[in-house]
């Protein structure tokens, strides 16, 4: 029994539209449990900035606020699993965002005989997201963040493309939501109280 208990991995997909502070939350993740941390859209940008043939396919998709094609994210993905063989745990943020890379990131860890634990959902108003987007957009010098039209059809991306992955987890019990909402630290206590619940019910 123990023994199961130290090798089941904690693997999470934090979950939530653009701006719902996926990125912020998951440092806060890591610190606490030890997790390798993969954002594709940080992964994408760092190939971007140096233009990579990766970065090249990606760029003029995430320029207007659309998904970069399944086969090319989920190659991604998969390199960057295999290169922490070691890992506790992983946290996916910004993945998956299309049922075919959900599926893909089943076979995946299947393959490594292990399993997504939880997805848990960030939930924030559209209007909160198009303020906390612009706000971002004026430092970070990303062009995606900059432009309204741009924003909304991430926006609508999301709610199209990405929103049915929460259904898909939550058909197999996965899927948690929690409020957006709130102070940094308030809403990090919210997705700990997720975590160590559903981390002692996966070793029950
Ligand atoms: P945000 O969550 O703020 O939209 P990200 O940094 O996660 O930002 O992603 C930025 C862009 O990178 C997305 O708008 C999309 O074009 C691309 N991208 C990131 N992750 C994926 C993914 N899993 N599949 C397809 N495209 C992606």
């Amino acid at each position: 029994m123990y023994r199961i208990l130290e090798h089941t991995m904690i693997n999470l997909v934090l979950f939530g539209p653009p701006g719902s502070g996926k990125g912020t939350q998951a440092q806060k993740i890591i610190e606490k449990y030890g997790l390798v941390h993969i954002s594709t859209g940080d992964l994408f940008r760092y190939e971007m900035s140096h233009d990579t043939p990766l970065g090249q396919q990606a760029k003029a998709y995430i320029a207007k606020g659309e998904l970069v094609p399944d086969s090319v994210t989920i190659g991604m993905l998969r390199n960057k699993v295999e290169a922490h063989p070691d890992a506790k745990g992983f946290i996916f943020d910004g993945f998956p965002r299309t049922i075919a890379q959900a599926e893909a990131l089943d076979a995946l860890l299947l393959e490594k005989g292990t399993a997504v634990m939880a997805l848990i959902a960030l939930q924030v108003h559209d209007q909160e997201i198009v303020k906390r987007i612009k706000l971002r957009g004026a430092t970070s010098g990303r062009t995606d963040d900059s432009d309204e039209e741009i924003i909304r059809n991430r926006i609508s991306v999301y709610k199209n493309e990405t929103s049915p992955v929460f259904d898909y987890y939550a058909s197999k019990g996965k899927s948690h939501s929690v409020n957006g909402i709130g102070s940094i630290d308030e809403i990090f206590g919210r997705l700990v109280d997720v975590i160590d619940q559903t981390a002692v019910a996966a070793r029950a």
